[in-house]
Formats: C-alpha cells, sequence, structure tokens
C-alpha cells in the first residue's frame, strides 16, 4: 500500500519501520529530519512537509505527540489533508482528545476523506515487536482496508464502532487505568521500603500471588527497579493523557477524584523538572513526599 507516515517519535519511529519492513511505500515526515534518516535503509521517501508525506497516498498516518501537533500537521500551513487524495483514509494513532476526534470527524467528511481513530496500547518496545494492541474506530469499510496495516503494527485490533471518538475516549479511560496502578504502586512501594521491605520482594508477592498481570510486572519492575529513563512513554505525556481525561469527564459532567489526584502528581513531578523521565517515574513523587 502507498502509506503517508507523519510523526517519527518514540512510537512513530519503530511503527513505520515495521511497515515498511512489510513491504508497504512509505513516504514519512517528521518536524525534526534526523529522525527520519534513521529509516534510509528501508528507502522511504522522505518529505519535507506534512502535505509532502501525503500527496498521492491511499492511506495517512499520524502519530504526532498531542491535539496541537495534529492540528498542526494535518491543517496548518502545508498542512497533510489539503493534499491527500480524496477518497484517501487518515489513521489518527496518536493519543488525543474526544472533541478533536469528533471535529477531524466533520472536516474530514467535508473534503472527502475517511477517519479513523487508531489509538493504541503498548510501548515502543512492543511497537518494535509488532505487539501493540489497537482500537479502530471510524467506517468499517476504511477499517477493514486499513487491516493489513494494523496487522503489521500491532498483534490485534479491536474495533470500536462507527464513531471515531469512541476509540479515544476507550484509550484515555484505559491510560487513567495505567497512570492509577502506577500511583499505587508508587505508594505501596514507598511504604514497603519504609520498613525495610525491598521493592523487588514485594512485587514478588503483588504480581506473583495477587494481580498476575503484565501492566503490575513491568511497571512494577520499572518502579522497584527505580529505573525511568531513557523514557518509553514520557511523563509530560501521561499528564496530558490524564488532563484529556479530566476534560473529557468534565464534557459529561462525570468527576474522577482519582484523577485529579494523579494530575496533581503529575504537576509536583512536572515542578521538579522530571517532565521528561518515564511516566512511571510518578513513584517519585511518592517517595519524595515520603521523605526518600
Ligand atoms: P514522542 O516520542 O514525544 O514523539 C512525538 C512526535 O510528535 C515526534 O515525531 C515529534 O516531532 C512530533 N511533534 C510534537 N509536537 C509537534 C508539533 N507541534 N508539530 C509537528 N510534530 C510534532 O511521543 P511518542 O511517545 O512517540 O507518542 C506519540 C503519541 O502516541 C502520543 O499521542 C502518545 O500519547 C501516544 N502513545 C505513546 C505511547 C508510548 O509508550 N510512548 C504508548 C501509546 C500511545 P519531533 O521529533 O520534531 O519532536
Amino acid at each position: 500500500m502507498r502509506v503517508g507516515f507523519i510523526g517519527l517519535g518514540s512510537m512513530g519511529l519503530p511503527l513505520a519501520r515495521r511497515l515498511l519492513q512489510a513491504g508497504h511505500k512509505l513516504s514519512v515526515y517528521n518536524r525534526t529530519r534526523s529522525r527520519a534518516d534513521q529509516l534510509k535503509q528501508f528507502e522511504p521517501v522522505i518529505a519535507d512537509s506534512p502535505a509532502g508525506a501525503a500527496r498521492g497516498t491511499e492511506v495517512l498516518i499520524t502519530m504526532v505527540a498531542d491535539d496541537p501537533a495534529l492540528e498542526g500537521v494535518l491543517l496548518g500551513e502545508q498542512g497533510a489533508l489539503a493534499a491527500l487524495p480524496r477518497g484517501a483514509i487518515h489513521v489518527s494513532m496518536s493519543t488525543i482528545s474526544p472533541g478533536l476526534s469528533r471535529r477531524l470527524t466533520e472536516r474530514h467528511r467535508a473534503t472527502g476523506h475517511a477517519y479513523v481513530a487508531a489509538p493504541v496500547f503498548g510501548r515502543p518496545d512492543a511497537a518494535e515487536a509488532g505487539k501493540l494492541w489497537i482500537v479502530a474506530a471510524g467506517p468499517a469499510t476504511a477499517i477493514e482496508r486499513c487491516r493489513p496495516l494494523f496487522d503489521a503494527m500491532g498483534q490485534g485490533t479491536l474495533a470500536a464502532g462507527e464513531e471515531p471518538a469512541r476509540a479515544n475516549v476507550i484509550k484515555l479511560a484505559g491510560n487513567f487505568l495505567l497512570a492509577a496502578a502506577i500511583e499505587a504502586m508508587g505508594e505501596a512501594f514507598v511504604l514497603g521500603r519504609k520498613y525495610g521491605i525491598p521493592p523487588a520482594e514485594l512485587l514478588d508477592v503483588v504480581n506473583g500471588r495477587l494481580f498476575r498481570s503484565p501492566i503490575y510486572e513491568n511497571y512494577g519492575k520499572l518502579i522497584a527497579d527505580q529505573r525511568y529513563e531513557p523514557a518509553g512513554f514520557k511523563l509530560k505525556h501521561g499528564l496530558k493523557d490524564v488532563r484529556l481525561a479530566l476534560a473529557a469527564a468534565e464534557e459529561v459532567a462525570t468527576p474522577l477524584p482519582l484523577a485529579s489526584l494523579i494530575r496533581d502528581h503529575y504537576l509536583s513531578a512536572v515542578a521538579r523538572g522530571w517532565q521528561e523521565i518515564d511516566w512511571s517515574g510518578l513513584a517519585l513523587v511518592a517517595a519524595a513526599d515520603a521523605g526518600l
């Protein structure tokens, strides 16, 4: 397939590499061009603008950081949407607000494009290994046409209906659960440490006997080892996602008291200069508050 790919960050780069390895023809764009050079061995077209990456493609994939970044590459100067052939599909894989997803649904309808929201669960190592879980919502025919691309990037694609914003709500709810698990582990491990119980011993009991989940295992290990760099998912993006969950909840008059607390703890981390470490570094806030 002829695919345009915009956003070659921690997630986008391994995803684009997998599509190239699967034999798709990619034109790629990244704001910082040097990251695109890391794909040179696969000979993609390296575009100088988002429009350049979208021109002549059947599917455009975007994997940029947040709402403003997506609006910029899509609708800004040299934006991708105006250059995307009519009838082509735009697959937005970023974690963005349901509100922007709704606006983009209308906008694409008006310009004669199909819009699919396809946010993902899994970190860069999972992206590298083709182990992401993809939640896709949008026109069923468009999702079906993208199936070979999803299969190259993930271990499974869950279809979440025809309305794209549904996928974004599912992603935000899922990330809120992950952040809540990180917060809870951060606090529990600090309690253990203050009584001289090594985090690894506590994790063995918690994950080995009680919860048995890849989430507790993987994040528990990062927290037990206090290994927050290099970041798989940057803490500033974790804060973004909790904020997005709170904003989406506010729209429908839904309090999320735990999310509010976690947002404040992320802000404490940012105030300490920790925005670029992994978002599991939230546990450092619990440790610092306990004098560790
Ligand atoms: P990242 O490493 O920070 O990369 C962000 C990407 O967005 C880079 O390509 C960056 O370009 C681009 N970008 C940022 N601001 C831009 C702007 N104003 N205009 C144009 N391009 C801009 O982030 P990531 O971890 O790959 O995350 C990408 C998306 O996936 C986010 O929505 C994130 O929430 C989601 N996600 C991440 C993970 C994870 O574990 N990392 C997991 C699931 C979902 P430059 O290279 O020029 O900075």
